[in-house]
C-alpha cells in the first residue's frame, strides 16, 4: 500500500474533525441544520488553515445521501460512507467543481465555467463550485461571475477561497457570506500533531513538536508536511535535535541559557554561551530576536503568570526564570535587545554586536556591575553647590573598603558636586533585591574605617575626599544623619566620623546588621559597587517596620539624607522640623527665615520621596518659629561639621610631629585651613 502523506491522510472529513475554526464551524452547522444556506461563501485565511477542507466538508454535507435523496436530507454530519461522501473524499465527485483561479484567470475560462452553471447536477443534490485563490481572477472574469453570483440557480453553491480578500472587488464581497479562518496557534498545532503521531505510532519529543508548530507559522497543512519531512529525516521518529537540524532553527535552550547567565549577572558565562552558540554558526540576529521574544514572555510571566503561552513547551522554565529578574530588568533588557537588534546591521560583526548587546544589558542593569557613580536624578542636579563636605566624608571609608575587596568602582566623589551622594544611594541600595551573584561585603572590612583609619593628614589612598575635614567656611548642609551613631562609635579621628555617619542615616540597617551596615549605608558613590547591594538587602526587609509607625523628629533627621532630595526642595526640607505625624498627614514646621522657598512643588517632591520610602503622607508645611532645642537637618549638619572640624584640629594639635614643628620652628596651626584629604582619583 502506497504511503499517504499525513496532510492528506489526516485531512478532516467532517466538521467534527476540523481543528480550530470553531466560529466558522458553528455558523455553518447551524445554517445546515436549519436549512438556511447562503448560495455563496467566501473563506479567507492564510494557506493551510483549512479553506478547501472546509469547502469539501460543506460539499459533502450538501450531497450526503445517508438520510435520503431529497433536499431535506442535507446534514451537518455527513456519513462519509455513502457514494457521494466517498466520491468527494476521493476527489472524483463530478458535481464538486474545483477551480484554481490562479491558473484560470482569463475571462474565457470563467465563461466556460459559468456556461455549465445552469445545468442541473449530474450525480448529487447540489453543484458546488469551489474557486480557490479567487483573488487571482481578472477583472473581466469577476464581471462575468457577478451576475451568476448574485442569483445562481437553486441547485448551485459557490465556495470561494482566498488568502487575499483585499484584492476582491467589493461587488463580489458583498454577494458572499464571508468567513475568516484563523491561523493555527502553535498550541493547536502541537495538540493536533500529538494526536496524529500517537495514532500513527511515531515516537516523538514534545519539544520537537513545538519547533514544528512554530515553523508551520499558522498553517496546519505546513505543520503536517513538515512532520512528514521530520519523520523521514529522523528515520521514523520525531526528535528535537533532528527537527532543529532540519528546520535550521536555533535550539531554543541556548536562549534560555543566555537568560540564565543574565539572571546570574555572570558576564563570563554569557560570553561562554555566545561562544558555544557561535560554533553552530547561527543567525545572530535570530538569536537576539528569540531573546527579545523570550523577554516579552518573561514580562508576561511576571505580571500575569497564567497568561504565559507554552509556545516553546518551556512554560515552567520561564516561570522559574521570571522570578529571578525584577520587572525593571526585564523591561530594560527588552529595550536594549530591540535597540541592539536595530543596530546590528551597522555592526561590523554580528557576533560582536550580540555580545555587546548582552553586555550592555548587564552594564546598564540597575545596581549591576561596578559603576563609578550613580547618575544624579534630574531633581538632584540642581543641588550641586550645597554639600561638598559630606560627600567627601562619607565616600572615603566605603570606597576604601570596596577597593580592598577588589570590587570598588573608582568613584571620584567630586566633592563640589555632592549631588551624586547618598541621597540616591542609600534609598536605592536598601530597596534593591538581593543579587545572589554579588559577593557580600565582609563584615570585618566594615569595621576598619572606624578603627584603623590614619589620621586625617596622612594621605588617604585614593579615596579621601578633599572635603573631609570640616571647613568652617563651607556650608555643611547635609550632615544631619551623623549625630546618633557618631557618638556611639566614639570616633577617634575625624575620619572615623564619616563611617559612623553612614550607619546613622538608616537606623534599621544599623540595628539589624551592625557590621555590614556601616559599610553599606555610607551609600555615597561607592554604595553602588557590586558588593554593596547584598549587604543592604538584608537590612531591607527589617527596615519595613520602621516605616510603618509615625515619623518623629529623630526619624526625620535620620531619614533626611536617604530621601534623596535635591536642590531647593532639599534646602526647604533641611530647614524643617517635624511638628507631628499621624501616619497620614505629616506636619513640618519651616524656619521663617526660609519661608520664601515654601512652594507646593517642593512639598510634592518631599511627599514623593517619603512615599518611595514606604511613608505615604500628605505634607503640611507651616511657617513658624522653630522650637528651641530642636535641630533641623541643616542645623544638625552644621553642628556635626563644626564638631568634626574641632576634632580634626585637636587631633592635629595633639600630634607629636606637629608639636615638634611648633616647638622647633615656632610654627602656628591655622585652624581654618584644616581640610580633609581628598581621594586622589
Ligand atoms: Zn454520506
Amino acid at each position: 500500500m502506497s504511503y499517504q502523506v499525513l496532510a492528506r491522510k489526516w485531512r478532516p472529513r467532517t466538521f467534527h474533525e476540523l481543528v480550530g475554526q470553531d466560529h466558522v464551524r458553528r455558523a455553518l452547522v447551524n445554517a445546515l441544520d436549519q436549512g438556511r444556506l447562503h448560495h455563496a461563501y467566501l473563506f479567507t485565511g492564510t494557506r493551510g488553515v483549512g479553506k478547501t477542507t472546509l469547502a469539501r466538508i460543506l460539499a459533502k454535507c450538501l450531497n450526503c445521501t445517508a438520510k435520503g435523496e431529497g433536499d431535506e436530507a442535507v446534514t451537518s454530519t455527513p456519513c462519509g460512507t455513502c457514494e457521494a461522501c466517498r466520491a468527494i473524499d476521493e476527489g472524483r465527485f463530478v458535481d464538486l467543481i474545483e477551480v484554481d483561479a490562479a491558473s484560470r484567470t482569463k475571462v474565457e475560462d470563467t465563461r466556460e465555467l459559468l456556461d455549465n452553471v445552469q445545468y442541473a447536477p449530474t450525480q448529487g443534490r447540489y453543484k458546488v463550485y469551489l474557486i480557490d485563490e479567487v483573488h487571482m481572477l481578472s477583472t473581466h472574469s469577476f464581471n462575468a461571475l457577478l451576475k451568476t453570483l448574485e442569483e445562481p440557480p437553486p441547485h448551485v453553491k459557490f465556495l470561494l477561497a482566498t488568502t487575499d480578500p483585499q484584492k476582491l472587488p467589493v461587488t463580489v464581497l458583498s454577494r458572499c457570506l464571508q468567513f475568516t479562518l484563523k491561523n493555527m496557534p502553535p498550541e493547536r498545532v502541537v495538540e493536533h500533531l500529538t494526536q496524529v503521531l500517537t495514532a500513527e505510532r511515531v515516537a516523538f519529543d514534545e519539544s520537537a513538536l513545538w519547533l514544528l508548530g512554530k515553523a508551520a507559522d499558522g498553517s496546519m497543512r505546513d505543520a503536517m508536511s513538515l512532520t512528514d519531512q521530520a519523520i523521514a529525516f529522523g528515520q521514523g521518529e520525531v526528535r528535537h535535535g533532528d527537527v532543529a537540524a532540519m528546520l535550521g532553527t536555533l535550539d531554543h535552550r541556548h536562549v534560555l541559557a543566555l537568560l540564565e547567565a543574565l539572571a546570574e549577572v555572570d558576564a563570563a558565562q554569557l560570553l561562554a554561551e555566545v561562544a558555544s552558540l557561535a560554533e553552530q554558526g547561527p543567525d545572530f540576529a535570530g538569536v537576539l530576536d528569540d531573546l527579545v521574544g523570550v523577554l516579552h514572555r518573561l514580562a508576561v510571566a511576571q505580571m500575569v503568570p497564567a497568561g504565559v503561552s507554552n509556545a516553546h513547551g518551556d512554560r515552567e522554565a520561564l516561570l522559574a526564570l521570571a522570578a529571578r529578574f525584577t520587572a525593571e530588568d526585564i523591561q530594560l533588557y527588552y529595550q536594549i535587545g530591540l535597540q541592539g537588534r536595530a543596530d546590528m546591521g551597522q555592526a561590523p560583526d554580528p557576533r560582536a554586536a550580540l555580545e555587546m548587546t548582552l553586555l550592555r544589558m548587564l552594564a546598564f542593569r540597575p545596581q549591576g556591575v561596578p559603576r563609578p557613580a550613580q547618575t544624579p536624578l534630574p531633581l538632584r542636579a540642581e543641588v550641586a553647590p550645597s554639600q561638598p563636605m559630606n560627600a567627601g566624608n562619607e565616600a572615603s571609608p566605603a570606597t576604601d573598603i570596596a577597593r580592598d575587596n577588589g570590587e570598588a568602582a573608582p568613584t571620584p566623589p567630586s566633592p563640589p558636586a555632592p549631588a551624586a551622594r547618598e541621597p540616591e544611594a542609600s534609598p536605592q541600595v536598601a530597596a534593591e533585591p538581593p543579587r545572589a551573584a554579588v559577593p557580600a561585603p565582609r563584615p570585618e572590612a566594615a569595621t576598619e574605617p572606624a578603627s584603623q583609619e590614619p589620621p586625617p593628614w596622612e594621605p588617604y589612598p585614593e579615596t579621601m575626599p578633599e572635603a573631609l575635614a570640616p571647613e568652617p567656611e563651607v556650608p555643611k548642609p547635609e550632615t544631619p544623619e551623623a549625630v546618633p551613631t557618631a557618638e556611639a562609635l566614639k570616633p577617634e579621628t575625624p575620619e572615623a566620623t564619616p563611617a559612623a555617619e553612614m550607619a546613622a542615616p538608616e537606623p534599621p540597617v544599623a540595628a539589624e546588621a551592625s557590621a555590614e551596615s556601616s559599610v553599606v549605608t555610607p551609600a555615597s558613590p561607592v554604595a553602588e559597587a557590586p558588593d554593596a547591594p547584598p549587604a543592604a538587602m538584608a537590612p531591607a526587609s527589617p527596615q519595613a517596620p520602621s516605616t510603618s509607625g509615625p515619623l518623629d523628629q529623630a526619624d526625620w533627621l535620620n531619614r533626611f539624607e536617604s530621601l534623596g532630595l535635591g536642590g531647593l526642595t532639599r534646602n526647604l526640607a533641611a530647614h524643617c522640623v517635624v511638628e507631628g505625624d499621624d501616619g497620614q498627614t505629616l506636619r513640618l514646621r519651616l524656619d521663617p527665615s526660609q519661608s520664601a522657598m515654601n512652594a507646593e512643588v517642593h512639598h510634592q517632591r518631599i511627599q514623593a520621596a517619603l512615599a518611595a520610602q514606604g511613608l505615604p503622607r500628605r505634607l503640611v508645611v507651616e511657617v513658624a518659629e522653630l522650637p528651641t532645642g530642636v535641630e533641623t537637618p541643616q542645623a544638625r549638619a552644621e553642628r556635626l561639621a563644626a564638631e568634626r572640624h574641632a576634632e580634626a584640629v585637636a587631633a592635629l594639635k595633639a600630634d607629636p610631629r606637629v608639636q615638634q614643628l611648633q616647638e622647633t620652628f615656632g610654627a602656628r596651626l591655622q585652624e581654618s585651613s584644616v581640610t580633609p584629604q581628598t581621594p586622589t582619583s
